[in-house]
């Protein structure tokens, strides 16, 4: 079994009930292959979980952090986004032959369905001139079209 950079839970170790495990997956066990844009980890998945057995269920909670580096979806600038799920809680089914759990797939999911489909370096980030292309959170631009909020001017349309 290849356990390196995994979050396996040793339930023989339980005995006790409860128990934290502290520390940081492999980089690797994420695959952005479905998701848009440009990004990429920084790091693992950094866990601090209380990991607790009652009787035939195992009761995980903490919280879970990873970095990542990627391109803001309006200027295209290159940012470090943090995802974090402050308060994780899932509980798995056990029994007295299971000796190991394998949270690793588990913890995955909850930081992918984090992560922003259009990630942005700030929320008050202006984006690209549609029109010249400048970078409107550094300077101005000459064109005659109205800036203004990117997220409003669909709505303009409609009306
Ligand atoms: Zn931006
Ligand atoms: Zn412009």
């Amino acid at each position: 079994m290849e356990t390196q950079g995994r979050l396996i839970v040793d339930l023989d170790r339980l005995e006790e009930g409860e128990e934290i495990y502290e520390g940081e997956t492999s980089p690797d066990i994420i695959d952005l292959d479905e998701k848009v844009g440009s990004i990429a980890p920084k790091g693992g998945i950094v866990y601090k979980l209380n990991v607790q057995a009652l009787g035939t269920e195992l009761l995980v909670r903490g919280t879970l952090l990873q970095r990542f580096i990627c391109n803001c979806s309006l200027c295209d600038v290159c940012f470090d986004l943090e995802v974090k799920e402050g308060d994780f809680v899932d509980s798995f089914e056990i029994n007295e032959e299971i000796s190991f759990l394998d949270l690793t797939n588990e913890i995955r999911e909850v930081i992918i369905l984090n992560l922003p489909a259009y990630p942005r370096c700030s929320e008050s980030c202006k984006g690209l001139c549609p029109q010249c292309g400048v970078d409107l959170n550094k300077s101005g631009c000459e064109c005659k079209t109205e800036h203004g909020d990117n997220r409003w001017s669909a709505l303009d349309v409609l009306e």
